[in-house]
């Protein structure tokens, strides 16, 4: 500023000697006039032709290059391409802060939707797409209501009691693969709403399998003691002759070992979904397992004789290569899987048949094969085998003693040992039951 000043009086002082001294026609003091008035058209000249160099400056597409000028003007537009620069960084950052924000939303396996006052849409996430169908970009601005046409949805809004979220179907909900979304809204700020969405479909799922199963468990239950009531009820009150109650005592020792078998089931399913997996830490000899697996299938096979006259031509085949090898895993699983298999092909093949168990290596695996020519499976109960209580033929599964949840079992007992159960059977004619392990499961015995 000083230095400005002393410029201004520089140029003053100049214009001032040149008026009084430089020779000319007028008097002294017109001459002095006349050269303060010269010096201050040029010294107004200067200036604007410095501002409109600012003014150029500004109005530059990159405005933070220096312009090419000094003295106050220089300092100006130092001053004002410093502040741009610092209002700029500081615009940086916050931008970049928001898009991490929006990109941890856009993370989040919950459905974002921020509503305006209106209730029109201001910005969705991805799996707002995927529940609600709501298209980022094209649906902006869009009134909620409008896009997703649901009554339960709407009398939602209508209410504005929004303590509770509320449960409506997906976009992607179809008959063979239901989608439930439950949805809540949290107003905030001045009217604005943020609306959540989450995907509960495999809880409802699961729900409906707990009652589903809780009813089965029931029903199950109920049938046998039904029975066992029934005949205490008849010798309470009847007198029977000693064969009589022989008779009924015999039925109702079959009602209790049924309900046993049950129980005794349950327990195992429940004891395969919570206890941990089983390690390769432990090995087992091989032959003791198929060799116990082969005589409870004697034994059963005997008994269905004595029973029911059953009269099968049953088979183990275990190659000479293969016997002296140990398994790893729970040996307790591992034999139930085997005897659940081979009890099932001994209760559903009729007499005369053939059932043939055997073990094999494959390329990458070991196989437990159960093939019988019983009465086979039609393909559409295929799928369902391993539900617990799924049964293709309810009574025979009954009359032989079956729970429904063998073939369960056997496929929990898989999955924990990183093998897997694959069924094959075509009705009339048989089926073959294979259980696969994984080669790291097996090893040559060590000596
Ligand atoms: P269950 O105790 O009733 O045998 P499983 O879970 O072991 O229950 O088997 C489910 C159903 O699969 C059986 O009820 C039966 O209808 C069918 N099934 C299983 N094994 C065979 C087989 N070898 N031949 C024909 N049907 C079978």
């Amino acid at each position: 500023m000083i230095y400005r000043l002393f410029n201004y009086l520089f140029f003053i002082l100049l214009g001032v000697s040149a008026g009084y001294f430089l020779p000319h026609g007028m008097g002294r003091w017109q001459g002095v006039c006349v050269g303060i008035f010269a010096v201050s058209v040029f010294l107004f000249l200067y200036d604007t032709w410095q501002t409109l160099r600012f003014l150029n400056w500004l109005k530059a597409t990159d405005i933070l290059q220096s312009p090419d000028q000094s003295g106050l003007w220089g300092e100006a537009a130092d001053r004002v391409r410093r502040l741009i620069k610092q209002r700029d960084s500081e615009l940086n950052a916050s931008q970049e802060s928001l898009r991490q924000f929006l990109s941890a939303i856009q993370a989040s396996p919950n459905g974002v939707v921020l509503l305006d006052s209106e209730w029109h849409i201001v910005w969705s996430n991805r799996t707002a797409t995927l529940h609600l169908g709501i298209d980022p970009d094209r649906d902006v601005k869009q009134l909620i209501a409008f896009l997703l046409r649901n009554p339960v949805f709407n009398s939602y809004v209508r209410s504005g009691l929004f303590e509770k979220e509320i449960v409506i179907v997906g976009r992607n909900n179809r008959a063979d693969h239901p989608q439930k979304i439950a949805v809540q809204i949290f107003p905030y700020g001045d009217g604005r709403k943020l609306l959540l969405s989450r995907d509960i479909t495999a809880l409802e799922q699961a729900e409906v399998m707990r009652r589903d199963f809780v009813a089965n468990v029931s029903h199950e239950i109920r049938t046998p003691l039904t029975v066992l009531v029934g005949f205490v009820e008849t010798m309470q009150t009847l007198s029977l002759s000693a064969s009589e109650n022989q008779t009924y005592l015999q039925l109702m020792s079959q009602q209790a070992f049924r309900m046993q078998t049950l129980v005794q089931d349950l327990l195992t399913l429940s004891h395969l979904e919570g206890s941990p997996m089983p390690g390769n830490s432990e090995w087992h000899d091989f032959k003791q397992l198929w060799n116990s697996c082969h005589d409870e299938a004697k034994a059963l096979l005997e008994a269905l004789n004595l029973k029911n006259g059953l009269m099968l031509n049953l088979v183990f085949e275990i190659p000479e290569a293969l016997i002296g090898y140990e398994i790893s895993g729970s040996s307790e699983e591992i034999k139930s899987a085997f005897s659940n298999l081979v009890s099932n092909a001994i209760r559903y093949t009729p007499s005369g048949e053939h059932v043939k168990v055997s073990w094999m290596q494959k390329d990458e695996t070991f196989e437990f094969s159960v093939v019988d020519t019983g009465t086979g499976i039609a393909p559409e109960h295929l799928s369902r085998l391993t539900e617990r209580f799924y049964r293709v033929d309810r009574s025979r599964s009954r009359d032989t003693g079956g729970t429904g949840l063998g073939l369960a079992i056997v496929k929990h007992v898989m999955q924990r040992h990183g093998g897997q159960l694959r069924i094959e059977s075509k009705l009339s004619r048989g089926s073959n039951f294979v259980l696969v392990f994984p080669q790291s499961r097996l090893r040559r015995k060590l000596v």
